[in-house]
């Protein structure tokens, strides 16, 4: 279906496989933040968590805590990024978690538009009336 689903099934063999459970595969990204940067996948073809079955999320979760445990043990890292684009943002049309070990004086960094963006009760108002 995708380049991730050949990773996910074996079929691509060129991966740098980190971990592998039931439902998720993680691997070493090509293009990393950090060393240590891995996309941990869902075995199943999805573009955004909101198509993602409960179970595969908190696997996912469950599999990023294992990966910054070893991100402590390996780099001694004091911190760590989790990243995550879904849908229209999903850069492979393939659900994926970016976690990499964060470094002092790393130099990575978010990088927000520019404008002026509300924060107000209105805005916690509307999104906590949709979830309900
Ligand atoms: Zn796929």
């Amino acid at each position: 279906m995708c380049l991730f689903c050949d990773i996910a099934d074996h079929t691509f063999k060129d991966a740098y496989i980190v971990d592998e459970t039931e439902k998720t595969i993680t691997f070493l990204d090509i293009n990393p933040a950090n060393e240590g940067h891995v996309l941990i996948i869902p075995k199943m073809h999805v573009d955004s968590i909101l198509d993602l079955p409960d179970d595969y999320v908190l696997e996912i979760t469950a599999v990023s805590r294992k990966i910054v445990r070893a991100y402590k043990e390996v780099y001694c890292a004091p911190g760590y990024g989790v990243m995550q684009n879904g849908g229209a943002n999903c850069e492979f049309g393939h659900f994926h978690f970016h976690v990499f070990p964060r470094l002092p004086g790393d130099g990575y960094d978010w990088v927000y538009p520019e404008g002026e963006k509300e924060v107000s009760a209105e805005v916690a108002a509307k999104l906590s009336k949709a979830i309900s």
